[in-house]
């Protein structure tokens, strides 16, 4: 609650306390002066009791003394003697009770004088009667002795009396007034203290709210900062693994240890999806799976033209929200019809694409994940590329362009790996030498061009006639060799035989023209009967296509 909130809310409730405080204290005042009202009243009414009582006691000591002169009889005669002192000490409590009315008090004092005056003359008469006996007593009541003196005493009794009913009349109005000022009053205090409650009770409900309102705020500020936090912390980490497998993407020697090590850090990068990684034949048409892995949602072909693949087709990743209901690629497709996501992505190195990654999850991934199956494509396309020119620079240096055979470097590399393999398990080793016959005339007949053709063709055919095992190099110009591991003298003349019979059916056309026939010489030399050496084998293998060829071409001479 700020300061200028909190000091409104203290004036209000210290305003309203303040009030009903107030409005208490009017309460109590007002029932004290009604209860004093009450006692004034009674005390009124005490006062008319006492003066009907001054005045009936000093009729009865008149009536006694009347009765016992008239009657003689002794019982009033005492009545009489007893209301004597009655008479006085009701008029002393007549100024004793108006006492703190200076103007009753005077009046009560003169009705004392009054009443003693009558007293005292009635006590003349029976003094008289007391002398002088009854008659002389009763010849003084029958003069009217005291009788004034009675009429003033019921004058002044009445005026005390109409005194105190007036003031009796004055108190009942006031406190009359008093009452209503205080119902008045009550009402009106209640009623602005509990408007001043309301307002300041109201004020601190909506701060209330207004509080659970910023607390709800902060909570939900809170659990987004916790989850940021939690997603930095995990981008982190797929950081440093993707460039760990980036890393490890560097060091590989081939496709497959790629496949590998992708396995290994996409398995662990994206444990909820399933990926499969695509490579695009060199031919174009097709698009070849070279590794799955995961939990696939969806399945993809292992085999599919490029143009089946939106991501081929557009060369940038396309996603599928739902495989079995959404615009999907063609080669996938859902599994037991399950909602499944799926997803795209070229494998793009140096402007050139290679191929495609596919990842399938049960649900979209968050955008973390979307994220490092971009960047993990993206290290993979790089490899792969990278791969693929090695592969190639590797192949120039091994391979001839023109006839895509072995070249010799690398024939004489394999002829010594290959003669030590065979010594060692005790097997033969023949190498033919192979030279096309004549093969000047086809470069003069037909240009360099229709040679060259000549030349692929016939690399061609030795390609064809090679098992496994055997490798077939161009030595130079229209020269040939084969090598055959665990092959003898008898078997390799055999196998020469075929590849001449093979040549001599050679149809080879340049520009629409056929070439005419040809022919070939083959020597042949065997490991170890002609030689145990590489270099030898091969010098007595060209010794025997040098006899070959003086022995009139298109045969076979063994060394
Ligand atoms: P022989 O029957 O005695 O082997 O006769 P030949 O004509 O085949 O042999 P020769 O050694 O006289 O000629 C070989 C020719 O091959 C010479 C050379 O111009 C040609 N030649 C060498 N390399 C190539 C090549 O890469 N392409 C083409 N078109 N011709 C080549
Ligand atoms: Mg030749
Ligand atoms: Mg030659």
């Amino acid at each position: 609650m700020n300061r200028n909130l909190r000091n409104r809310v203290m004036a209000g409730l210290l305003l309203t306390a303040a009030l009903l405080l107030s409005v208490g204290i009017f309460v109590i005042r007002g029932a004290r002066q009604f209860v004093s009202s009450s006692t004034w009243v009674e005390h009124t009414h005490d006062v008319i009791t006492a003066l009907e009582h001054v005045y009936a006691t000093v009729k009865d000591v008149e009536a006694d003394q009347r009765g016992f002169l008239l009657t003689g009889r002794v019982e009033l005669e005492q009545e009489y003697l007893a209301n004597l002192p009655a008479a006085r000490t009701a008029a002393a409590n007549v100024a004793r009770l108006v006492a703190d009315n200076p103007e009753q008090a005077a009046r009560a004092t003169q009705l004392q004088d009054l009443v003693e005056k009558r007293l005292q003359a009635s006590l003349e008469t029976y003094t008289t009667y007391k002398t002088s006996g009854f008659d002389q007593a009763r010849s003084m009541v029958a003069a009217g002795a005291g009788i004034d003196l009675m009429g003033r005493i019921r004058e002044l009794h009445k005026t005390m009396a109409a005194q105190e009913r007036d003031l009796l009349s004055r108190r009942v109005t006031l406190s009359e007034t008093n009452a209503r000022t205080l119902e008045l009053s009550t009402v009106a205090g209640l009623g602005v203290g509990l408007i001043l409650f309301w307002l300041v009770a109201r004020r601190l409900l909506v701060e209330v709210r207004e509080r659970r309102r910023a607390e709800a705020l902060t909570a939900g500020a809170n659990a987004e900062l916790t989850k940021s936090v939690h997603e930095l912390a995990l981008r982190e980490d797929h950081t440093r693994q993707l460039s760990r497998y980036a890393g490890m993407l560097q060091s590989c020697r081939s496709v497959g240890e790629a496949i590998d090590v992708s396995r290994q850090a996409i398995d662990r990068l994206l444990p909820d999806c399933g990926s499969a990684v695509y490579l695009i034949r060199a031919s174009q048409d097709l698009a070849e799976s070279i590794g799955t892995w995961g939990r696939p949602a969806a399945s993809t072909a292992a085999l599919f033209p490029p143009q089946d693949c939106w991501a081929l087709r557009r060369g940038q990743p396309f996603e599928s929200e739902d495989v079995g209901h959404g615009v999907r690629c063609a080669h996938v497709s859902a599994i037991d019809d399950a909602s499944a996501w799926s997803i795209c992505i070229p494998l793009v190195a140096h402007g050139e694409i290679l191929g495609l990654a596919n990842f399938s999850c049960g649900r979209a991934p968050a955008a973390s994940q979307r994220d490092v199956m971009v960047a993990a494509v993206e290290q993979l396309s790089l490899a792969l590329s990278n791969l693929r020119l090695q592969d190639s620079l590797r192949t120039q240096s091994i391979r001839d362009p023109l006839t895509g055979l072995y070249n010799r470097r690398y024939l004489e590399e394999s002829l010594t790996r290959e003669l030590a393999r065979c010594d060692r398990v005790g097997k033969a080793l023949s190498v033919l030498m192979i030279d096309l016959d004549h093969f000047k005339r086809f470069n003069d007949t037909h240009g360099h061009d229709g040679g060259d053709a000549l030349l692929t063709h016939a690399g061609r055919l030795l390609q064809a006639h090679c098992r496994a095992e055997d490798i077939a190099c161009r030595y130079g110009g229209e020269e040939f060799t084969m090598i055959l591991p665990e092959v003898d003298a008898e078997r390799a003349r055999a196998r020469a035989e075929q590849i001449r019979g093979a040549v001599e059916t050679l149809d080879v056309y340049h520009r629409r023209e056929k070439l005419g026939a040809v022919t070939a010489s083959i020597g042949v030399a065997t490991f170890p009967e002609s030689s145990r050496e590489a270099a030898e084998l091969l010098r007595r293998a060209d010794a025997a296509l040098y006899n070959a060829k003086q022995q009139g071409r298109n045969r076979i001479v063994s060394d």
